[in-house]
């Protein structure tokens, strides 16, 4: 799938529900409302979309959310995708609050999954609970370790906070080499109303790693994992640190992917409101011919990038949906 800047579409996020067990600050309003039922696609009608789109020619899948996991019955989805690995799809991942991961590592393991994207941004209990809202730390850190005892090799990702977590980098780069995960520090980006100003948490990860080349060894790579990251070995643990930096380095020159929604929309950019829906398609009996005729068009659509800035003086988000739609 080669989209109209000649980039070549491999990688598609699927994100399964709009719910979460947690209520991150920077991510939910307190009071979200979500999706009827009725608007949302079946496991089985996600399982037939994703055969279209790796027979037009995705070969990693990665689902989120919302929690993937609170989703009933996902565990179907896994294994049904999981039985398309080797068969076009090269790679099934997932990314994860954690909480449920002590109950489903074992399961996702079998089904083929081997790495995970855990969100952790903090190490402390209480300020886990604040910027939660109601989370206990406890059970992401049980989900982890449940994750290492499976096999899964884990990557956390936090999201950088200004006076949120900014003088804790530190602590989760040492715990992370402890336990053997890398680490990937993401910008906070403007989208969805979350009942406050994002724009006093923004801290541009330039300035945090300027501070981190302080105390650790940083030294840049080639490593990519077919995501936006840059990476940078340290010398001091042997692990990786990742940075995800939508605002102060456009990335989307090497973009690779697009986005499903757990209603069959797809967005071909993160940052921007263009979208096909093939929720009707599906319900109208669309065929396969159909279905990959349609993927063809969205990708057409394609935009060059998106146009995220963080403006001091405005706190209204850059894009009304949340992130929780479609899944970072
Ligand atoms: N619930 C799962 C989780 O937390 O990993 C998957 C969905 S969550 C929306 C995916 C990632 O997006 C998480 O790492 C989260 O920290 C990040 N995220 C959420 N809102 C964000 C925002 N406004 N800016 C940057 N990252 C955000
Ligand atoms: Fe839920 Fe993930 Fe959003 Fe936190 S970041 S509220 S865990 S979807």
């Amino acid at each position: 799938m080669i989209d109209p800047f000649g980039r070549n579409i491999t990688y598609l996020r699927v994100s399964v529900t709009d719910r979460c067990d947690l209520r991150c600050a920077y991510c939910m309003a307190e009071d979200m409302s979500f999706l009827p039922k009725a608007e949302i696609l079946t496991l089985e009608e996600l399982d037939r979309l994703c055969g279209a789109f790796i027979r037009s020619g995705v070969r990693k899948i990665r689902l989120t959310g919302g929690e993937p996991l609170v989703r009933r019955g996902v565990m179907t989805l896994v294994h049904a995708l999981g039985t398309r690995l080797g068969a076009g799809l090269e790679e099934l991942t997932l990314t994860s609050n954690g909480t449920q991961l002590a109950r489903f590592a074992g399961d996702l393991a079998a089904a083929g999954v081997q790495r995970i994207n855990v969100s952790l941004d903090t190490l402390d209990a209480a300020k886990f609970t604040t910027l939660t809202r109601w989370g206990k730390i406890e059970k992401t850190i049980d989900g982890i370790m449940a994750a290492r005892a499976a096999g899964l090799a884990v990557k956390i990702n936090t999201v950088a906070l200004r006076g949120g977590n900014e003088d804790e980098f530190d602590a989760l780069i040492a715990w992370c080499g402890r336990w053997g995960f890398d680490l990937c520090l993401i910008e906070t980006m403007p989208m969805g109303d979350i009942g406050a100003d994002r724009s006093e948490h923004y801290l541009p990860l330039s300035l945090v790693r300027a501070r981190l080349r302080r105390g650790w060894t940083l030294s840049e790579t080639d490593y990519r994992t077919g995501g936006p990251a840059r990476y940078f070995d340290i010398a001091e643990t042997g692990r990786r640190i990742g940075f995800i930096t939508p605002l102060t380095h456009n990335f989307c020159e090497s973009c690779n992917r697009v986005r499903l929604t757990c209603t069959g929309t797809l967005y071909m950019c993160l940052g921007q409101e263009d979208a096909a829906e093939f929720r009707p398609l599906l319900r109208a009996g669309a065929d396969e011919a159909e279905l990959q005729a349609a993927i063809a068009e969205a990708l057409a659509r394609k935009p060059r990038g998106h146009d995220f800035v963080i403006d001091r003086r405005h706190s209204a988000p850059a894009l009304t949906r949340h992130m929780s739609v479609t899944g970072g």
